[in-house]
């Protein structure tokens, strides 16, 4: 699939994600405009390296806080950064009042030990979702800061009116950035969830019976059409960088077999961004209405 957008002539409800971040953000403007006095909510990106993905993910982030009033500072350290360097970072910015979000942007240079670092972060400043304390909120269905894929996912679901209770869901993935919290969101959707990942034996058996497939794993053509039951739901979260551009998880066939399916490009990434922005107002202090 190419930036041109999917292909128009399949019956597929294509989940485009830019509508939905869309409202998302301007509902986070009017809520940081409606704020009074000197309380602009603020994230602190550190970028450590020189990654292009990585540099470029972080100028799209920092280009969206500008849309909705949030204000941004970039840290940069060098690709040679020890783990105290980057530790140094984000406690400077654990006491910084003006900074309410941090996000250390993955993956880290291999001489960084990135739990360490992320076991750093100030839970309350914890945007990306990804601390110990924020990951156990989660599980126990507590208020906190959600991963900013997963949290984006349900939000493009509900914006869609893509019913989640009651529904058989499979999760392709269990990595702690998408596919684990991402069951457990389905999950205390009310959703009976399936969690497959690299050795489960016979995904398709499990895929065939879905309501919902989401496929976050980073393997090009994982899904064929095969897989998935006539009318479901399939959101590909997984993207892979190909000499002919962005591709997802999911075989381009299956458009013409799922109900609803989202693009990539185009689907889960752009409320992944805008999540991001929903979580840092709600560090600042702002009960977020992410539409989920
Ligand atoms: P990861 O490598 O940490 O995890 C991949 C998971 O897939 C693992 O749990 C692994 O067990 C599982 N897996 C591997 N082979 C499998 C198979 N054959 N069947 C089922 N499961 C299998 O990756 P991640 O960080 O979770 O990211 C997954 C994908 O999502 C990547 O392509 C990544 O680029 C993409 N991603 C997209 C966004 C977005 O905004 N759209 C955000 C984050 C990640």
């Amino acid at each position: 699939m190419t930036d041109a957008g999917p292909p128009p002539e399949s019956g597929v409800v294509w989940l485009l994600g830019r509508p939905a971040a869309e409202a998302l953000k301007k509902r986070l403007a009017a809520q940081v405009a409606s704020w009074s006095g000197p309380r602009v909510p603020g994230l602190a990106v550190v970028l450590v390296g020189e990654d292009p993905p990585s540099r470029a993910y972080v100028r799209s982030k920092v280009k969206a806080c500008r849309e909705v009033g949030i204000a941004s500072v970039q840290i940069n350290l060098p690709d040679t950064a020890s783990t105290s360097a980057v530790l140094s970072a984000v406690e400077a910015l654990n006491r910084d009042p003006a900074v309410h979000g941090i996000l250390v942007q993955l993956p880290l240079p291999r001489q960084v030990d990135a739990a360490q670092v992320i076991a750093a972060i100030n839970p309350a400043k914890d945007v990306d979702g990804l601390h110990p304390d924020s990951l156990g909120r989660l599980v126990s269905g507590r208020p906190g800061l959600v991963p900013c894929t997963p949290r984006g996912v349900m939000t493009l679901l509900d914006y869609y009116h893509i019913p989640v209770a009651g529904r058989r869901a499979v999760v392709l993935g269990r990595s702690a950035l998408v596919g684990l919290p991402l069951s457990l969101l389905l999950l205390h959707r009310d959703a009976s969830v399936t969690v497959l990942h690299r050795q489960s034996p016979r995904p398709w058996e499990q895929t065939q019976q879905a309501d919902i497939v989401v496929a976050a794993v980073g393997h090009p053509g994982l899904v064929p059409g095969a897989w998935i039951r006539p009318g479901a739901t399939v959101v590909d979260v997984g993207i892979t960088r190909t000499p002919s551009g962005l591709v997802g998880d999911v075989s381009p066939e299956v458009a013409g077999v799922a109900g609803a399916l989202t693009p990539v490009p185009g689907g889960v990434g752009p409320m992944t961004v805008a999540t991001l922005l929903a979580n840092t107002v709600q560090a600042a202090g702002g009960a977020v209405d992410v539409g989920a």
